[in-house]
């Protein structure tokens, strides 16, 4: 007899997902009702409202897709790209190559950008491109690479974008919520996020935002939409505006209700307040980790406070570690990927996994377990955090 599944209690600092607030996970409680139930229909309004403070957005279509955030990348690519496009897709990481594939899948022509894992999108190299080329359609860029640790310059690649009149494609889904993201101010054309990074909302759901100019793409376009579920013009029937709504698919009800607590909060927060948390347990965790000897992948300036690389003491396992984090202290932190794999970790400071006890409990179960696996690890990191909470503080 298989019975009920309880998963174990765990602190979540990896790549994502990160811990969902008690109230998220309450709100996911309560009843199951109909999709296109009037309350649920308020309910879904205020969703997008929501979306559009924490996107820093008017625009109307902004919305949830009802799949995680590599459908959201998806409902960008097909609805923008047409058989034929150029589209310039920069490459730092994991993320950008995945955009790569959407753009060929859907017929475009993909011009890469390349830069080293660990550095962010070079915008000179994209200039150059777009001065080589007058018939871009978009520029596809990843805002922080999870993979990596890095942030790329989204308010200049924009700019860009708008300079050479092609649309933007923005990935989102690390950086919304943990680091300034101003979605009409840098002119952003069209951008998806994840619910289960820096909003702190169970995986599944993707926010997607798109300008008056992406808009104006999907409507002039020759072909027909590739997909019938990620047809943005089908999905505007039910998510669009007015008591009258159209079934398109029904909406994951108990996950939009996660999705609307862990916006209610950002917004009781404060979207600024939320960055500036962001920075500040950063700083804490670094000068912990520096303690402890352990060196940034990514150079200060590029580096994301939410998602912290660091690399793997010379003649360490770095799965023995994690493995070890994992049954002492209910602590996940994140592998490398790709070019990464085996030589970093990723330690996450995402949404509700920002806070001072995530970065102590790190801090010092790193260190207990460096030592016991034999590394040489000097003491006072806990110590080094703290001094930094003191002078925030003061
Ligand atoms: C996590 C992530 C994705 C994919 O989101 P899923 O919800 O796992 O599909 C895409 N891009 C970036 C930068 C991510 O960090």
């Amino acid at each position: 007899m298989i019975t009920s599944f309880h998963p174990p209690q765990r602190t979540l600092m990896g790549p994502g997902p990160s811990d969902v607030h008690p109230r998220v996970l309450a709100a996911m409680a309560r009843p199951t009702i109909g999709h296109l139930d009037p309350a649920f229909i308020t309910m879904m309004d205020e969703i997008k409202q929501l979306l559009q403070y924490a996107l820093r957005t008017e625009n109307p279509l902004t919305m949830p897709v009802s799949a995680p955030g590599s459908a959201g990348m998806e409902a960008c690519f097909v609805n923008l790209v047409e058989p034929g496009d150029k589209v310039i897709v920069c490459q730092n990481g994991v993320f950008g190559g995945r955009m790569k594939e959407n753009v060929e899948r859907f017929g475009g022509e993909a011009l890469m950008v390349q830069d080293a894992w660990g550095t962010p999108v070079s915008v000179d190299k994209v200039r150059e491109l777009m001065q080589q080329h007058d018939d871009i359609k978009a520029l596809a860029f990843v805002h922080a690479e999870t993979s990596t640790g890095v942030c790329s310059d989204a308010e200049a690649l924009c700019q860009l974008a708008q300079d050479y009149g092609c649309l933007s494609i923005v990935d989102a889904v690390t950086s919304l919520g943990g680091v300034e993201l101003e979605v009409d101010k840098w002119g952003i054309d069209a951008i998806y996020s994840g619910t289960q990074k820096c909003l702190s909302a169970p995986p599944g759901i993707s926010p997607v935002s798109f300008s008056e100019r992406a808009l104006e793409k999907v409507s002039k376009r020759d072909s027909r939409i590739p997909s019938w579920f990620l047809d943005k013009k089908l999905v505007m029937g039910y998510w669009g505006g007015g008591q009258k709504r159209a079934y398109h698919h029904t909406a994951p009800v108990n996950a939009l209700y996660g999705l609307h607590e862990s916006l209610v909060m950002l917004q009781e927060e404060g979207i600024e307040n939320a960055w500036s948390r962001h920075a500040a347990h950063h700083e804490a965790l670094k000068a912990g980790l520096e303690t402890l000897g352990l060196r940034f992948t990514v150079a200060p300036e590029a580096r994301l406070p939410q998602l912290n690389s660091v690399q793997v003491p010379e003649g360490v396992d770095e799965a023995i570690v994690r493995a070890q984090l994992l049954q002492n202290y209910g602590l996940e932190i994140g592998a490398g990927l790709g070019d990464l794999a085996g030589k970093v970790w990723r330690i996450g400071l995402m949404g509700s996994s920002c806070t001072r006890r995530h970065v102590m409990l790190c801090i010092d179960a790193l260190e207990n377990t460096l030592r016991d696996m034999g590394v040489e690890v000097p003491t006072g990191a806990a110590v080094a955090a703290g001094a930094i909470y003191k002078a925030q503080e003061a």
